[in-house]
């Protein structure tokens, strides 16, 4: 709870009744009975919440245009040329929560409408909800703000296939869109001023601050590395221990070594995806892939916590006779948001005395995509338990309410300086 009031009374109760009563819409989306939501892209659920959005936008007096990376952008007033823009996305990992991107949609979408109703709206607005944002079901995140910017070759990985055996192509021309077409949009990129995203905190930091809302930094380096571990396959009944070369031996040094080094650089590294060949329980293993993700909060903390695993892990494989092959296989540096745009965010709240509580985060967002291109912010509402990507993902409706009034008062801010800037 917090103290600070940024909206009057009614307009509380009127955002609060608003919220409540579209959230538990949106969230019956996709929704299984254990809880967990899936949305994932360009599926019946995504249909589902792009109707949602579509119909949501049209009560609110806002208008809806689908771009060619299905990106939906809703309009308060006609579209434009360097708009303030604000949203988040409406897909979702399998069985994940209710929150992440929905709240930032949500959100754009009250904010915005509160602004109309105030009679306070200088300048057209965009609330956008980008496509695909999480990338589950073709490993391709961000894939809407990406596309658009054309920092994704779309037309290069179009046979892709999902676990069902859908190419993205057909997924995309599923939901009506044309895959020949999907790819960079500078004239819609134009459209975005400035691009401000409040999403769920996904972390503790606002907890343990006692504060319900932080302003983005960066989002955190990370990078993706595949070791692949060569042993020799034998039978688990009649090979002798002392001539085994085991990769899972390999991989046990490998698992233990992300924990401890990961610790001592102040890193984050996690192995949760392996390959096992040929994966029987009367077999040594031929080979053992691992997926090694790493992230922290510069490139060279990065760089020295991967080269002390694998030197772990070679030294292992070099006393055991096993072969080893380490192969990078994504690397994205830190992404810094606007320095200015944070700057004047951080005023305005500062005028509702609204803490400026700094974040950085390991998560990706189109925000950060998007922040090489044209000034993006990030507000981050504070998480009930620090869950994410899981169906205990939590926000209270104060603080969900406070992030909207908050978010209102930001865009309304940035619009009048778009105003004065001509
Ligand atoms: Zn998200």
């Amino acid at each position: 709870m917090t103290d600070i009031e940024i909206m009057s009374g009614e307009e509380t109760r009127h955002a609060r009744a608003l919220f409540e009563q579209l959230f538990a819409e949106l969230s019956a989306i996709g929704l299984a009975p254990n809880g967990a939501t899936t949305r994932l892209a360009w599926t019946v659920e995504a249909a589902q919440a792009a109707d949602w959005f579509d119909r949501t936008s049209g009560q609110l007096g806002l208008r809806v245009e689908v771009d060619r990376n299905g990106n939906r952008w809703a309009w308060a007033g006609n579209p434009a040329v360097g708009a303030i823009t604000t949203g988040s996305h409406l897909d979702s990992v399998r069985e994940g929560g209710r929150f992440d991107g929905a709240l930032g949609v949500l959100s754009g979408l009250i904010a915005v409408h509160l602004l109309q109703r105030r009679g306070d709206l200088r300048a057209p607005m965009a609330v956008i909800s980008f496509a695909d944002e999480e990338g589950g079901r073709y490993d391709t995140p961000t894939f809407g703000s990406r596309a658009m910017l054309g920092a994704l070759d779309v037309q290069a990985i179009l046979e892709r296939r999902d676990r069902e055996g859908v190419t993205l192509g057909e997924a995309l021309a599923g939901a009506g869109l044309d895959p020949a077409a999907v790819g960079p949009d500078p004239e819609r990129l134009c459209q975005i001023g400035a691009f401000v995203e409040l999403h769920i905190e996904q972390d503790t930091l606002l907890t343990e601050r006692e504060a319900p809302l932080a302003l983005g930094t960066q989002i955190l380096p990370h990078g993706r590395w595949r070791i692949d571990l060569h042993g020799e396959a034998n039978h688990a009944g009649t090979t002798p221990l002392a001539i085994r070369r085991d990769p899972m031996l390999t991989l046990a040094v490998a698992i233990e070594a992300a924990r401890r080094v990961a610790g001592e650089e102040g890193a984050l590294a996690t192995i949760g995806k392996l390959e096992v060949s040929p994966n029987a329980t009367n077999a040594i293993a031929e080979r053992v892939s691992l997926w090694l993700d790493v992230r922290a909060e510069d490139d060279a903390v990065i760089g020295r916590t991967v080269q002390r695993i694998t030197d772990a892990v070679g030294a292992d494989a070099d006393a055991t006779g096993i072969g080893v092959e380490v192969k990078r296989e994504s690397f994205t540096g830190a992404v810094r948001f606007s320095p200015r745009l944070r700057e004047r965010v951080a005023q305005v709240l500062a005028a509702h005395g609204i803490e400026d509580v700094p974040m950085g985060t390991g998560a990706g967002h189109d925000a950060g995509a998007l922040a090489g291109a044209v000034p993006t912010a990030m507000l981050f509402v504070r998480s009930a338990n620090g869950a994410s990507h899981s169906s205990r993902e939590l926000a209270s409706v104060e603080d969900c309410v406070f992030g909207i009034g908050a978010l209102a008062e930001v865009l309304a801010a940035l619009s009048e300086r778009v105003d004065e800037d001509g």
